[in-house]
């Protein structure tokens, strides 16, 4: 991996957002870590003045599926190249009548209903259980609603994110069931990411843009597929102008725990962990064992 100076802000795009144009002073970086390969080169340039490290999370021509994507590679890529806060940007369906195609919403929770992906970096000698009752970052929400609302689009501003294994989409009767539970967007990406943000001590925050009502709505006219395609080219585009709002409000320090998350969360005795476990997790742990 070829030196690069320190980029505190990682940028996930999800489905349509391959690359962000405009970005200044690009350069691409290959990085491997000890979880395996990232989904695809990051791009590290600037972007409304800030340094920012862009990674798409299903690769350059959406090569990745859902299950296939390894969150935790590019977690840690991602910190192992400084960055502090994570903005993870995912298209959604709609799980109720008032949050329509178009709108923007913001996440506060999240139910993961994912069944095939690792979903921790720890195990193997060492154990860690980390908090998750508020499983993004308040200040980094805050700034998302913030951009967000600049855009002119209806922004709801908390809402249940229910993360499914897929690759296919859900049955009628299961959409009917996630409804029952009260979640608000459903989608294939935030799970394991949220979990493995957490304990890498990353700030995580989502942008859900909304591109069509999951299959529990039956309107009068069936939804296209061009017309799906062209919500999500709009929504990407929304999302880029987002981030450059997001970018230029960032104060230089955190000011949520995120960064402490692991502080009272390792279990195993320190004298008890292996030295294979402290060796590859020393990015993440190795302050904590010093
Ligand atoms: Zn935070």
């Amino acid at each position: 991996m070829p030196p690069v100076s320190p980029v505190t802000v990682g940028v996930i795009g999800g489905s349509g957002l391959y690359q962000i144009e405009g970005m200044d002073a690009t350069t691409e970086v290959e990085v491997s870590t000890p979880f395996g390969t990232p989904s695809d080169r990051i791009i590290v340039g600037e972007l409304a003045g800030v340094r920012v490290a862009f990674l798409p999370r299903h690769g350059r021509g959406h090569r990745i599926s859902p299950t296939e994507v390894n969150a935790r590679a590019n977690i840690y890529a991602l910190k192992s190249l400084g960055v502090q806060r994570v903005i993870s940007v995912s298209a959604v369906g709609s799980m109720r009548e008032e949050i329509r195609p178009l709108d923007l919403v913001v996440p506060d929770q999240i139910v993961d209903r994912t069944v095939a992906r690792p979903r921790t970096f720890f195990g193997e000698g060492i154990v860690v259980h980390v908090g998750m009752a508020e499983p993004y970052c308040p200040e980094l929400r805050e700034l998302l609603i913030r951009a967000a609302e600049m855009t002119g689009r209806t922004v709801h501003p908390v809402g249940t994110y229910l993360c499914i294994e897929g690759p296919q989409f859900s049955t009628r009767a299961e959409s009917r069931i996630y409804r029952q539970w009260g979640v608000d967007v459903i989608g294939m990406t935030a799970m394991p990411e949220a979990r493995l943000a957490r304990e890498a001590e990353v700030c995580y925050g989502t942008l859900a843009l909304v591109t069509d009502y999951d299959v529990w709505h039956q309107s009068e006219e069936p939804v296209s597929v061009e017309q799906v395609i062209a919500n999500l080219e709009r929504n990407v585009d929304a999302a880029k102008e987002i981030l450059r709002h997001l970018l230029t409000m960032l104060s230089a320090e955190r000011r949520c725990s995120c960064g402490s998350a692991l502080a009272s969360s390792i279990v195993t005795a320190p004298d008890r962990i292996p030295p294979e476990a402290r060796q590859r997790l020393e990015l993440l742990i190795g302050k904590y064992l010093r």
